[in-house]
C-alpha cells in the first residue's frame, strides 16, 4: 500500500491547550509521528513524500482570509508587545453557527488579537513557527494519497499531522488547523461523482460536516462519543442530517461513554450500510484511535484489536479508499492500532 508523509509535519509542537480551566501539557505530541511511522515500517511500508502544492488544496475547502490569517498569524503575534510564545485567544465572539452559512465573512479587525479570537475556536489550537508548516504539509500528504487512489492504488494512506476533521471552512479547533480529509474528499470528488467520508475518531468530525453539510454528492458519517457529554459539544447530534441539497447526507453516530468493542463495530457495521446505500464511489477514512481505552483524554472502551475488525469492515466496502491520520493520544499504542487496522485492511 501507498503511503504518504512529509517530515516537516513533525515540526509542529503545541506547548499548551486549555482543558476544564487549566493550562495543560500538549496531547498532539511531535513523537505521534515516529508510533506511526514504526508501524509502517514494520509492515515494509515506505512512506512518499508528497509534491508541494502550495495553498491550493488548502482553499478547496478553506476561505482565503482564514489561510492569510493562519499563514502570517505567529509572525504577527511575536512581534504584538507582550505576546505570549504561541498565538492563543483570549476573546471568543459570539457567533450563531447556523449551518446554512457556509463561513462567515472576513474578521473585521486587522488585528491579529482580534483574529485569533475569530478564527482560532477554542483553545486547543495554539499557534507556534512551525504550525502553518506541519498543517500545510498534512494538506499535501492528503492530496498525495487522494492523487495515488485517482490513479488506480485501491487504497493509500496519509499520515496527517496535526489532524484535520475539527478544521471549519474559516475556523481551527480542537488541535486541528487544515482539514486534511475534507481535502481527501474534495480531490476524490474531482474524479468520482459521489465520495463519502467514514469518520471514526471518538470526536465528532465538526469541520468535515460544516464543509459537506449542503452537498449531496458527499456523505459524512461520524461515530463518536455523544457530544451531550464530549467535546465538540455543539454538534455531532443524530438529528444533524444535512441542509437544502445535502439534506439526509450527513450521518452521526453517538455513542456512550465506556462503549466497548461490540458495540463499536456495529457503528461501523451502520456506517458502512450508509456508505452502500449512499452509492458512494470512493471512500475516505477519517482514523482516530483516541476511542481507545487507553487515551488519556478518550472515553470509550474499545481495544486495539478492534482496529484490526474497523479495518476488515473497511476493505469489505470494496472501494477506493483513502485512509487519513486523525487523532490518537496515548503513544504507546496508536502505533499498533494502526498496525492492527492495516492488517484487516489489507489481509494479514
Ligand atoms: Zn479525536
Amino acid at each position: 500500500m501507498r503511503a504518504f508523509f512529509h517530515p516537516d509535519q513533525s515540526l509542529h509542537d503545541p506547548r499548551q491547550f486549555m482543558q476544564v480551566g487549566r493550562i495543560r501539557e500538549p496531547k498532539d505530541l511531535p513523537s505521534r509521528t515516529e508510533a506511526l511511522l514504526g508501524a509502517l515500517a514494520a509492515r515494509g511500508i515506505e512512506p512518499e513524500a508528497p509534491e508541494d502544492h502550495g495553498i491550493e488544496p488548502a482553499l478547496s475547502v478553506h476561505t482565503r482570509p482564514y489561510l492569510d490569517f493562519l499563514q502570517d498569524a505567529y509572525e504577527r503575534w511575536r512581534a504584538t508587545p507582550e505576546a505570549g510564545p504561541e498565538v492563543l485567544s483570549n476573546l471568543s465572539p459570539y457567533w450563531n453557527g447556523r449551518p446554512e452559512w457556509r463561513h462567515r465573512p472576513p474578521c473585521r479587525s486587522d488585528s491579529v488579537i482580534a483574529q485569533a479570537g475569530y478564527y482560532l475556536g477554542d483553545l486547543a489550537v495554539p499557534i507556534g513557527s512551525d504550525t502553518w508548516k506541519s498543517a500545510l504539509k498534512s494538506t499535501h500528504t492528503a492530496t498525495a494519497a487522494a492523487e495515488a487512489v485517482i490513479g488506480g492504488a485501491p487504497a493509500a494512506f496519509a499520515l496527517c499531522r496535526p489532524s484535520g476533521h475539527h478544521a471549519r471552512t474559516d475556523r481551527a479547533n480542537g488541535f486541528c488547523y487544515l482539514n486534511n480529509s475534507a481535502i481527501a474528499a474534495e480531490r476524490l470528488a474531482s474524479r468520482y461523482g459521489k465520495v463519502a467520508i467514514l469518520d471514526v475518531d471518538a470526536h465528532h468530525g465538526d469541520g468535515t460536516q460544516q464543509i459537506f453539510y449542503h452537498r449531496q454528492d458527499v456523505l459524512t458519517v461520524s461515530i463518536h462519543v455523544d457530544p451531550n457529554v464530549y467535546y465538540p459539544f455543539y454538534t455531532g447530534y443524530a438529528d444533524e442530517r444535512g441542509i437544502s441539497d445535502g439534506e439526509g447526507c450527513n450521518i452521526n453516530i453517538p455513542l456512550a461513554p465506556k462503549t466497548g468493542d461490540a458495540a463499536f463495530l456495529a457503528a461501523v457495521d451502520e456506517a458502512a450500510a450508509q456508505v452502500r446505500a449512499f452509492g458512494a464511489e470512493a471512500l475516505v477514512v477519517a482514523l482516530g484511535y483516541d476511542s481507545h481505552r487507553e487515551d488519556p483524554i478518550g472515553m470509550l472502551d474499545v481495544s486495539t484489536e478492534a482496529f484490526r475488525e474497523i479495518g476488515k469492515r473497511v476493505q469489505a466496502i470494496s472501494l477506493p479508499t483513502v485512509i487519513v491520520q486523525e487523532g490518537g493520544y496515548q503513544v504507546s499504542v496508536i502505533g499498533d492500532c494502526l498496525g492492527q487496522f492495516l492488517d484487516g485492511l489489507l489481509g494479514d
